[in-house]
């Protein structure tokens, strides 16, 4: 799948966060679309593991955290992230894997200097589960207790987090079909998001 050298150029600069419950594809999402959009990639749970491995207290605060499979607290979450986007170029495109999971987080987004979108991608909770539990990947916090608290801390933080975005940035789109189809549904949301300004008759997006 290709995306338009058109949409190409208009994201240049661009924050694209997205974020889904666990197991709803996401990081295989960012990756797709890393290369379509030839985006750099931003994983907040890679950025927060190589936090986690250094040996201080905060290293291993966060390190706890995420094995209990809880969120990490956004003002840690958010001076991770600020510093590292200050080392990529503002006209890079960047994918924000696992961005906003909660309300502060996409809050303080709003304040990025660079554009920002945001996909939501959704799954049935049974899909999840599905997924995760047979899924090779053998990570700690896939286990279903830690799994079913990760699903519910997520479900409880959309409404917050939803909140904190205008609706034209958001993007919905189903988790729960092709690999190739949820990439196509997100393209075409990411074009109906940055080209709303062309729209001659301010036609409403995001529906
Ligand atoms: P994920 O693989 O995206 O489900 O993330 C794994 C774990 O990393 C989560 O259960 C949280 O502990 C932590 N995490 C990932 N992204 C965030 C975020 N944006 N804010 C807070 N914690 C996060």
């Amino acid at each position: 799948m290709e995306a338009s050298e058109k949409l190409l150029i208009r994201l240049a600069g661009f924050r694209i966060g997205i974020t889904g419950p666990p197991g709803s594809g996401k990081g295989e999402q960012a990756r797709i679309l890393g290369a379509i959009l030839r985006a750099e990639i931003l994983s907040i749970s890679s950025l927060l593991r190589k936090a986690a491995a250094e040996p201080d207290e905060i290293g291993r605060y966060i390190d706890q955290t995420m094995t209990r499979g809880e969120l990490v607290p956004p003002d840690i979450v958010m001076d991770l992230l600020v510093s590292e986007l200050r080392s990529i170029r503002s006209s890079q495109s960047v994918i924000l894997d696992g961005f906003p999971r909660d309300e502060q987080q996409a809050r303080e987004s709003m304040n990025f200097r660079s554009s920002r979108v945001f996909v939501f991608l959704d799954v049935p909770d049974e899909v999840c589960y599905q997924r995760l539990t047979c899924s090779e990947r053998n990570r700690a916090d896939d286990q279903f207790d830690v799994l079913k608290k990760r699903l519910t801390i997520y479900r409880s933080e959309l409404p917050g987090i939803r909140q904190a975005i205008p609706d034209h940035l958001m993007i919905d789109a189903n988790g729960d079909q092709t690999v190739a189809n949820v990439t196509r549904s997100i393209i075409e949301g990411l074009e109906r998001v940055v080209f709303q300004t062309d729209a001659s008759a301010g036609l409403a997006v995001n529906q």
